[in-house]
């Protein structure tokens, strides 16, 4: 009998949808569709391959409100935040169609007297993709596009808890014209997933998920020969010294750590006042949390999970100044207010672990270097921002954090399509990253060629 996974609008707790969890054998036969598609999707000249990417991007364009509904609705995000995550994920397909000057090589004649060199970079073969809930119409994005453009042909695993969004945007795809076997999704949880990481003629993963399971499938797909990158979790730190600007930090901080209910791997999770910006920053930054609404989180587990932190929080000693626990107790939904706790110690559950969450960590410092011993002092290194007028302390706080992606005075630094996007540390594990020309690097080959006529 096939295992079958409900969908839930997280706003009301309904079950909208189901999906089907794909076998072993599933994914057998998927991997070898897109094992047979290969040789011919591989020879088909690059600029042939990125027209029917052109017609997604067009098809994406016009079915955009569409596509933010389902993905509002399954997801539980706003529908302004669904469009705009939607717009994120049409970037991606607008460089991956740039494919024929990204995917170009570097040649050299007369290397030695007579013999010419240059580089190609050739597809990899059969690439699988494994994705988080929590972006279902971005993240895909950020691996099949530039999989396809190379040459490659994709299997998509999304997050069981949102499939509607990747299944809506698949369709879209075929409809552009991209060949039978060419690009697939297999849905289910870890019995598909284990099939794609030791599957032989899969020759690429790409993993954007959680620290525990990032480790999993670096090492897993790695032991069986595969390439992989496995993106994680994150406890992202945005410091803010005494000569920010106080309203417009407090407006990205809001942002950052209370949008998307906290559930992205760029939401700042840990706030680091240092010396008297305390007083100001934490006064406004109360006021005007308690007029914030945020939508709800994934699941009723995942929310039996925040509130399980906000009580560590309170039975660690932390001083909660705002707390989400009265909104949690009200109506359907998987809804969490906004958190807020001060007086955090470093050593604190809900200093160190990843909440995903609306919750805000509080630790207080002295100066910029306790800050920046304090943001080096974490197992991850997704993100982290400075807030401050000062050029100095800005420039030795992005030299001095051991993090992959910083901003200055930015609430979610997120970089664009056409820069790489992870982090370092226990947030990524891998060498190239995810968008950018690294998923250029990540999804081909090089080779070097040698040329000498008698
Ligand atoms: P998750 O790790 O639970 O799931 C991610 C994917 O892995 C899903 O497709 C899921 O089906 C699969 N999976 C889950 N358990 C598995 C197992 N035991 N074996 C094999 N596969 C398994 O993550 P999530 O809850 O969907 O997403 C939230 C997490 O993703 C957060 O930790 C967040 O920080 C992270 N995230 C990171 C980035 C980044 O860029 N670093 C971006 C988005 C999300």
């Amino acid at each position: 009998m096939v295992k079958t996974h409900p969908v839930f609008n997280p706003a009301t707790g309904e079950q909208i949808s189901h999906v089907a969890y794909a076998s072993a054998e599933d994914v057998d036969k998927a991997v070898r569709k897109a094992h047979a598609a290969y040789p011919a999707w591989k020879a088909t000249p690059v600029v042939d391959r990125v027209q029917p990417l052109y017609k997604y991007k067009a098809l994406l364009d016009k079915h955009v409100d569409e596509l933010a509904r389902i993905l509002s609705r399954e997801n539980g995000k706003t529908l302004d935040d669904a469009r705009m995550e939607m717009k994120r994920a049409i970037q991606m397909v607008e460089v991956a169609c740039g494919m024929p000057s990204l995917m170009m090589g570097d040649s050299l004649n007369d290397v030695s007297r007579g013999i010419d060199s240059r580089t190609v970079r050739e597809p990899i073969g059969v690439c699988a993709g494994i994705t988080p809930f929590n972006f279902p119409g971005m993240v895909p994005m950020w691996m099949y596009p530039f999989a396809l453009a190379c040459g490659n042909t994709f299997i998509l695993k999304p997050s069981e808890k949102v499939p509607m969004t990747p299944a809506r945007c698949a369709e879209l795809l075929m409809e552009s014209g991209i060949p039978e076997g060419v690009f697939q999704i297999v849905d289910g949880a870890k019995e598909a997933v284990d099939a794609l990481l030791v599957h032989p003629l899969v020759k690429a993963v790409s993993f954007v998920g959680s620290t525990p399971i990032a480790k999993y499938i670096y090492t897993t797909a790695a032991a069986h020969g595969k390439r992989v990158q496995a993106l994680g979790g994150a406890k992202n730190h945005l410091v803010v010294m005494p000569d920010a600007d106080m309203p417009k930090s407090v407006e990205a901080i809001i942002s950052s750590a209370f949008g998307a209910a906290g559930e992205r791997c760029l939401a700042g999770s840990v706030l680091v006042p240092v010396g008297e910006a305390a007083e100001p920053l934490l006064k406004l930054l109360e006021e005007k949390t308690r007029e914030t609404h945020i939508p709800p989180v994934i699941t009723g587990e995942h929310k039996r999970k925040i509130l399980g932190y906000i009580e560590k929080g309170v039975e660690e000693g932390a001083t909660l100044r705002c707390d989400g626990r009265t909104l949690a107790a009200e109506g359907k939904g998987y809804f969490v207010g906004p958190t807020i706790f001060d007086n955090v110690q470093p050593g604190m559950t809900i200093a160190r672990e990843e909440i995903f969450g609306p919750v805000l960590s509080v630790i207080r410092v002295n100066t910029l270097e306790d800050a920046i011993a304090l943001v080096n002092s974490s197992e991850f290194g997704n993100t982290t921002s400075i807030f401050t007028q000062n050029g100095k302390a800005a420039r030795d706080y992005q030299s001095g954090v051991e993090v992959g992606m910083v901003g200055v005075n930015i609430g979610v630094a997120a970089p664009m399509a056409f820069f790489p996007f992870a982090g370092w540390k226990n947030s990524f594990f891998g060498d190239l990253h995810a968008h950018g020309k690294d998923a250029v690097y990540f999804y081909t080959e090089q080779k070097v060629l040698m040329t000498r006529w008698f």
